[in-house]
């Protein structure tokens, strides 16, 4: 099926942004949905990649809060891609500043493209993290890896929020699609992205992460927690395959591998010598259980975490959307460089 018109939510951000570019570079029209036009700071990148490129770039306002805020863009679109949700490790009240956006973000959107009667497919950013919970789940589920067969079982409103939002939003998003037979669901299922921002103006929780840890947060030793690690553009890339093959179907994991924050932050060390203040080896667990919300984590989080590898299974994303993954090491290496002070991302 050929598409021209592409709704994009959440095309401001660190993933919606690679996912803009590449749309624009494939000559889409591309309907970005921002908050407010008024914050140009939010969208001012777009400015040479939109001149660069075929594509053309349209700007809606429309909020995941504001029920029926989807309604008109969505009017006319052949397809959503719904990346808009936060990914945020500091927040303050779980509720508003996850759940609700995920949740009654995800509804509004879908619910959107029901009512616009042109929409046909729907591509949805949800994460690994609403495949699984707590890394120790997997040995006490029995399992040697995690599939997209599992959803996250253990975490909640209290328990690792963020997470629960993320199976909340894609949980609500198959229900929606059950509900109909006008729009095709395809989802994504990203690990811990890492890579180059084309935005100074994200909250992306991998923003961040990489800033503490550039900024020597974790100079006397490194959590020893284990993540799938993929690059930003390859994230964006997947978004594309699963709009343009009709063959697209249910949930993919994407990772170029799963790897210890230790062993990412090696790759740092090697190809920034002495640049950073970084941790050579590992903080002690019940230390981080006594200190941790000095991290934004608490002791349950680190107890059940800390120290149990993860394996991912992303044959579905190799085989079935034919993505091929950049090293990680590229990932972090480009990601460094585009947040040094000075270089120009
Ligand atoms: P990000 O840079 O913070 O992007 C979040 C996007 O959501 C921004 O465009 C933001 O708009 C938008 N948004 C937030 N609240 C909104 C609201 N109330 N109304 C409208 N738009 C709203 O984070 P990201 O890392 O790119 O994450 C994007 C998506 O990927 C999320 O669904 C996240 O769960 C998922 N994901 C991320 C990772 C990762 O490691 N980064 C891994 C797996 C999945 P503003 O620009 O206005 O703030």
């Amino acid at each position: 099926m050929q598409f021209k018109t592409i709704l994009v939510t959440g095309g401001t951000g660190y993933i919606g942004s690679w996912v803009v570019k590449e749309l624009l570079e494939k000559s889409y029209v591309v309907r970005m949905t921002v908050r407010s036009k008024t914050n140009k700071a939010k969208y001012q990148h777009f400015d040479t990649i939109a001149e660069k490129n075929n594509g053309k770039l349209e700007l809606w306002e429309a909020d995941l809060l504001k029920e029926g805020s989807y309604d008109e863009v969505a009017k006319g679109a052949d397809a959503i891609i719904h990346v808009a949700s936060p990914f945020t490790l500091r927040f303050k009240d779980a509720q508003k500043e996850l759940l609700d956006p995920a949740l009654l973000g995800t509804r509004n959107v879908l619910n959107a493209a029901t009512k616009s009667g042109t929409v046909k497919k729907i591509v949805l950013t949800s994460s690994v993290a609403a495949v699984h919970g707590d890394n120790i789940d997997m040995k006490n589920q029995g399992l040697t890896e995690f599939t997209e067969e599992h959803f996250n079982t253990s975490s909640s409103a209290k328990h690792q929020p963020y997470s629960f939002s993320k199976v909340i939003a894609e949980k609500e998003a198959w229900k929606l699609a059950r509900e109909q037979s006008q729009w095709k669901l395809v989802v994504l299922n990203p690990s811990f992205v890492m890579g180059p921002s084309l935005t100074k103006n994200t909250n992306s929780g991998s923003i961040s992460f990489m800033q503490d840890i550039l900024n020597g947060k974790f100079a006397t030793g490194a959590p020893d927690l284990y993540f799938g690690f993929v690059d930003v553009r390859d994230v964006a890339h997947a978004h594309i395959l699963a709009l343009e093959n009709d063959k697209a179907e249910g949930r993919h994991i994407l990772a170029e591998r799963t790897a210890g924050v230790l062993d990412m932050i090696g790759m740092i060390r090697k190809q920034f010598p002495g640049k950073f203040k970084l941790p050579k080896s590992k903080a002690p667990k019940l230390l981080l259980m006594l200190i941790g919300s000095l991290f934004g984590v608490t002791a349950r989080f680190v107890k059940q975490n800390v120290g149990y590898p993860i394996q991912l299974n992303t044959s579905r994303s190799r085989d079935k959307l034919g993505l091929t993954y950049r090293p990680l090491e590229e990932s972090v290496k480009e990601m460094v460089e585009s947040m040094e002070p000075g270089t120009n991302n």
